[in-house]
């Protein structure tokens, strides 16, 4: 995932995002006349209705409650458009990247993620494109999402698992780090809400800077909090209460590698590097149980795992 950030580095200077680029002339007007000593007033007495200003001139929505229950000061658009850059950026680096040329299996892909969002939980089916892609990489056991929900997935994720249902768990997981706005949530808390708001009035335009090169470095995208994970797993749950997979399949993968930690036969490499972006298994399978068991869930079984199914798909995998 290091590449990543290297290749979001390397793109900085030419892509910058433009919903913080381009507020009006008379936003602009209005900032220039103000002393930095004005605007620190401003933010004290009248932060509210300053924020407001700012968010009309700039889109971004104020005071979206993020999934962890802090502030998201970016609307939803700078998220399906973050995700669309870094979507053109990933399909630009084949080498990183190489997308599984097979129209069946994407499609495979695509059909679990479209039933996965026809969840009541889901909010944003029409504002982001959850769109399914498959990377041709055998040896990464992972799948990531950009915010706004461009999603893909490694085969060696879909051969290491041994059902549908556990797919589908780990979708569920990835359409949540997008759904809940994780990655501007995340970046809000990074770079603070008065420095945000210093850019936006044209107190600090270098500034602006800093936060396209840092949209661009992976930051969004890679580092997930435990909380966030922990976040992601619950919504993965709520999410396949409405389908026909097993809601706790998640826990399937986990165990899974567990198991191939440290094995030492190359897959070891694979999951400690999976797990250093999604940390602690054994806290997070223990966090499923008690979800199935609140929900008290009987034992899943072929009905909702959908195991042979998926053996005959794996079959079809190059
Ligand atoms: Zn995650």
């Amino acid at each position: 995932m290091k590449k990543l950030i290297q290749l979001f580095r390397s793109t900085q200077a030419t892509k910058r995002p433009s919903v913080l680029s381009h507020p009006d002339k008379a936003s602009n007007t209005m900032a220039k006349n103000y002393s930095t000593t004005r605007v620190r007033a401003v933010l004290r007495q009248e932060w509210r209705a300053t924020i407001l200003v700012v968010s009309v001139t700039i889109s971004i929505a104020l005071g979206a409650v993020s999934c962890s229950g802090g502030i998201n000061l970016f609307d939803t658009g700078t998220d399906a458009q973050l995700g669309k850059q870094m979507d053109e950026q990933i399909r630009q680096n084949p080498k990183e990247y190489p997308i599984l040329n097979n129209p069946a299996v994407k499609q495979y892909v695509q059909n679990m993620i479209n039933d996965i969002i026809r969840s009541e939980h889901v909010q944003y089916r029409g504002t982001f494109p959850y769109q399914a892609e498959v990377i041709a990489d055998d040896k990464t056991i992972n799948a990531f999402c950009t915010p706004g929900g461009y999603i893909y997935v490694y085969t060696g994720l879909m051969k290491a698992v041994d059902n549908e249902a556990t797919l589908a768990g780990v979708l569920g997981h990835e359409i949540a780090h997008a759904e809940r706005r994780h990655g501007t949530s995340r970046m809000t808390k990074a770079y603070g809400l008065q420095m945000i708001l210093s850019v936006a009035l044209g107190q600090n335009p270098s500034q602006l800077a800093t936060i396209g090169a840092n949209l661009f470095s992976g930051l969004a995208l890679l580092k997930n909090s435990r909380l966030d994970e922990d976040d992601a797993d619950n919504y993965s749950f709520k999410y396949l209460q409405g389908t026909k997979w097993y809601p706790g399949s998640i826990k399937f993968f986990f165990e899974k590698v567990g198991g191939q930690r440290g094995q030492g036969d190359g897959i070891g490499t694979t999951v400690e590097r999976l797990l250093s972006s999604h940390p602690l298994p054994q806290d997070r399978i223990d966090a499923t149980n008690k979800r199935i068991e609140e929900a008290k869930l009987p034992p899943p079984n072929e009905s909702n795992l959908h195991g042979s199914a998926y053996q005959q798909f794996k079959r079809t995998l190059p």
